[in-house]
């Protein structure tokens, strides 16, 4: 179904204007989180910018944006937008004259998303102390700030985005399974269009609008190529579509839209990426060890997670890498091929395949996603039900300077809806295991092999998961 079609929602979606106040908010509440962080109570449970990010935030992020809009919080996101301001030298329409910024391609070698997934890892490493230190919060959300001002100083784009941000890593990877996207309406319309704006900026076009094919009318928008160095036209999946709406405001042709469609419809065609492969892994092993550290009842392994720079951490440290390099994939990787021997049969007679190179195990990796997924959904609820009555306290006193703003500065805190906890989270992990043996269903088929060790897999991870949550 094209939302498109709705006359108000497609204005909206084109006007620079809305979207600039959308932005303007943002911003300006970003901005606010990091001084709060900075300059607020260094009590984490009641600095506004621990709170709020890491409480709200994530539970608006996890529990509802990504699972329903993909890469919605990066169509509002205010990271990268003084950088692109700047990049562009303009805040809304193309400029007569752009700036002279370096403007460069970025590496060839670093167009995948290792560094995204390193970014990850090192926040996950100190996320003890991240999630419970405000200033340490605040540097963080300035360092972000700051650096995608930096690379769109050098970079085309918005590099940050999309090779840089640990967020929109895991984003773009679970954006898949969401049943909203951004794609073109006719093939055909895209092969016989000259200059490609979409891509390339309509400036580029030289706006001779008659000799286009086919001819525009004359008041047709100019707009800027995709920021996230994607062609929309070619668009198969979600992953690396910022939903910007640039696209759509710059194709003469009106022929991109936004579709509801099935959940987890780009996962029909699994990625043969090793990079995407590991970021299914990093985010599957990250939600096992959180589950374990902060939600356990192990507290050596707590405390090694919060002594940063101890010998404990370092051995809380190659443990955690190694469940995510090693062992998680190895024990994969052990099942798929077992099974996938030439000449084996699997328990029920079928063939199964002929040994596992890269692409396969990649391919089946896909079945992790919807698992990944779940498992942070369930992680999530955990999390934020214990810890929401710290919004109201901080909603009244951000900064905590003794404010009352709402009356509700002495809220007492009290985990929220323990009798559905139980019941909900496991409601979760078994809803995600069903997903990833669908999933692993159809990547089987795609790679001509049997799913069943992929589904043996996914079974004994979400009983784990399981354990570590119940
Ligand atoms: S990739 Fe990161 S910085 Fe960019 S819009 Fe998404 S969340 Fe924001
Ligand atoms: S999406 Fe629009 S601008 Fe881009 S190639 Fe297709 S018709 Fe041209
Ligand atoms: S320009 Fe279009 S394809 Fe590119 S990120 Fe924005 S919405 Fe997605």
């Amino acid at each position: 179904m094209e939302l498109t079609r709705l006359p108000f929602l497609k204005s909206a979606l084109k006007s620079r204007y809305s979207q600039l106040a959308v932005f303007i908010v943002m911003l300006v509440g970003y901005i606010f989180v990091i001084l709060a962080g900075l300059i607020g109570t260094p009590v984490g449970s009641h600095n506004f910018s621990i709170v709020f990010v890491w409480i709200a935030w994530w539970a608006i992020l996890i529990l509802v944006a990504v699972p329903f809009f993909g890469r919605g919080w990066c169509a509002v996101c205010p990271i990268p937008l003084p950088g692109e301001w700047l990049q562009r030298g303009a805040v809304l329409n193309p400029p007569d004259k752009k700036p002279r910024w370096l403007n460069l391609r970025w590496p060839k070698f670093l167009r995948n998303i290792w560094l995204q997934n390193i970014s990850f890892l090192l926040l996950a490493l100190f996320s003890s102390v991240l999630l419970t230190t405000p200033n340490i919060t605040g540097i963080v959300l300035a360092a972000m700030l700051f650096a995608a001002i930096g690379l769109s100083m050098i970079f085309e784009r918005r590099a940050f985005c999309r090779y840089l941000c640990p967020v929109g890593g895991f984003i773009g990877l679970y954006s898949q399974t969401a049943p909203i996207e951004l794609r073109i309406k006719d093939k055909q319309v895209c092969v016989v269009c000259d200059g490609k704006p979409c891509y390339n900026g309509a400036s580029t076009v030289g706006l001779d609008v008659q000799r286009l094919n086919p001819p525009l009318s004359a008041n047709s928008n100019t707009g800027y190529g995709c920021p996230w160095d994607v062609f929309p036209g070619g668009l198969t999946k979600n992953t690396y579509c910022g939903l910007c709406m640039e696209c759509i405001r710059t194709c003469p042709h009106d022929n991109i839209a936004i579709n509801l469609r099935p959940f987890s419809a780009d996962l029909a065609k699994p990625s043969t990426r090793l990079d995407e492969a590991f970021k299914a892994f990093i985010m599957l092993g990250s939600a096992m060890i959180y589950a374990g550290v902060l939600l356990g009842p192990w507290g050596a392994f707590k405390d090694a997670a919060y002594n940063v720079g101890t010998s404990a951490w370092f051995i809380y440290a190659t443990i955690f890498l190694a469940i995510i390099f090693a062992i998680l994939p190895g024990f994969f990787w052990l099942m798929i091929s077992l099974t996938s021997r030439p000449f084996a049969k699997h328990p029920f007679g079928a063939p199964i395949g002929r040994g596992v190179g890269v692409r396969k195990f990649a391919s089946l990796t896909t079945a992790l996603i919807p698992l990944g997924l779940m498992f942070w959904v369930a992680f999530s609820l955990s999390f934020v039900l214990t810890n929401a009555t710290y919004i109201l306290a901080s909603l009244s006193d951000p900064l905590g300077l003794g404010w009352n703003l709402f009356g509700t500065a002495n809220a007492v805190w009290q985990p929220m809806l323990t009798s559905i906890l139980a019941p909900a989270q496991t409601l979760a992990l078994v809803g995600g295991l069903i997903w990833s043996a669908r999933t692993a269903q159809k990547a089987a088929n795609e790679v001509k092999v049997s799913s069943v060790p992929v589904v043996i897999y996914c079974f004994i991870t979400t009983l784990v998961m399981l354990g570590l949550l119940l």
